[in-house]
């Protein structure tokens, strides 16, 4: 007899997590056993972990075959484990992503699921309530309000990496060749019939966050130049406007000469000033045009977003 149940894989990224992976293992088949409705399975993508991670995955994997390792050779970072990942799953009806770190809990998703049944291609978990606090609270929130409004693609405050793909959004995503990826952008981008389910973001169960500030930065920097032109536009604009302001100036002097107004030869700082400033606005300009260049260089390279170790001899 064939196994009618839709066949549900959840994708975890995981960068030296061993504190938190027998929790997470516990709850994973907590949730399993609870419903049994569907297929399950889990995809834990080693991103190089550098601690007792991978063994600790291997060894559920011979207690239980519904938990799988995929190892990457070397640590490529989130959004390429997770890239990893979601090419495993590829054959999978439905795939859930989520964190390691118990951040997004494991009882959500049934909730996934069964809007993921009532129609919805794309489910995205929001987040009702979140626990970090200071700086990186405050980092996300201008994140999300600048990027939701300067985008071409807003992408909902309050939601993260947290969510399912049907089968036809993973066949999607399988077709997004770029390597500058960011999930969230990339999912508003490719559309589909979208649900969203409400959780309460919890604490990390144990352990530190493997995504560092600066890692944060650089992925919200990535996120917002992949997703808009308006960096260039805004250069664009400032060069016109300056400029407009310099023929202004010249008109001014022009026709004071022209008037016969004598005026003694001061304005050391005045140039001293508008020269600065030129040069700075110059800088930046040829530094937002590095940025998409950078970008550009690296999608012609083609090279890929991850690779898998082989399987142990
Ligand atoms: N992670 C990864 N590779 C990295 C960094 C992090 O696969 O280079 C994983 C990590 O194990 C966790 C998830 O990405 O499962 C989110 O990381 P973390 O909780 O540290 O970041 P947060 O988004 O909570 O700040
Ligand atoms: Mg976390």
């Amino acid at each position: 007899m064939t196994d009618s149940r839709p066949n549900v894989a959840i994708v975890i990224p995981v960068f030296n997590e061993e504190p938190v992976l027998p929790e997470l293992f516990a709850r994973l088949e907590a949730l399993f056993r609870a419903n049994p409705d569907c297929s399950w399975r889990a995809v834990f993508v080693n991103d190089g972990s550098r601690d007792r991670s991978v063994e600790m995955t291997r060894a559920q994997s011979l207690r239980d075959p519904r938990f799988e390792l995929v190892e990457l050779s070397r640590n490529f970072g989130f959004q390429g484990a997770l890239a990893a990942g979601l090419a495993h799953a590829r054959d999978a009806d439905a795939a859930v992503t989520m964190d390691a770190d118990l951040q997004d809990p494991p009882e959500v998703i049934p909730d996934l699921v069964s809007a993921w049944r009532s129609g919805a291609e794309v489910v995205r978990a929001v987040r009702r309530s979140r626990q970090e606090t200071g700086l990186r609270r405050a980092g996300f929130d201008l994140f999300h309000a600048v990027f939701g409004r300067l985008t071409d693609f807003p992408i909902e405050a309050n939601t993260g990496t947290f969510g399912l793909l049907g089968r036809p959004a993973l066949e999607a995503f399988a077709q997004l060749p770029e390597r500058n990826r960011f999930f969230p952008g990339l999912r508003a981008w490719i559309g589909f019939e979208t649900a969203d389910v409400a959780y309460d973001r919890q604490e990390r169960a144990a352990g530190r966050p493997k995504q560092t500030f600066r890692r944060l930065v650089r992925y919200a920097v990535d996120g917002f130049f992949s997703f808009s032109y308006l960096p260039l536009r805004f250069l664009t604009y400032s060069g016109i406007l300056v400029s407009g302001l310099g023929f202004a100036l010249g008109l001014f002097f022009i026709v004071k000469r022209l008037l016969g107004i004598e005026t003694a030869t001061t304005g050391f700082t005045t140039l001293v000033s508008l020269v600065t400033f030129l040069g700075g606005i110059q800088l930046i300009g040829i530094g937002v045009l590095g940025e998409y260049l950078g970008r550009v260089y690296d999608e012609v390279k083609q090279r890929p977003i991850y690779l898998v170790k082989p399987p142990r001899r």
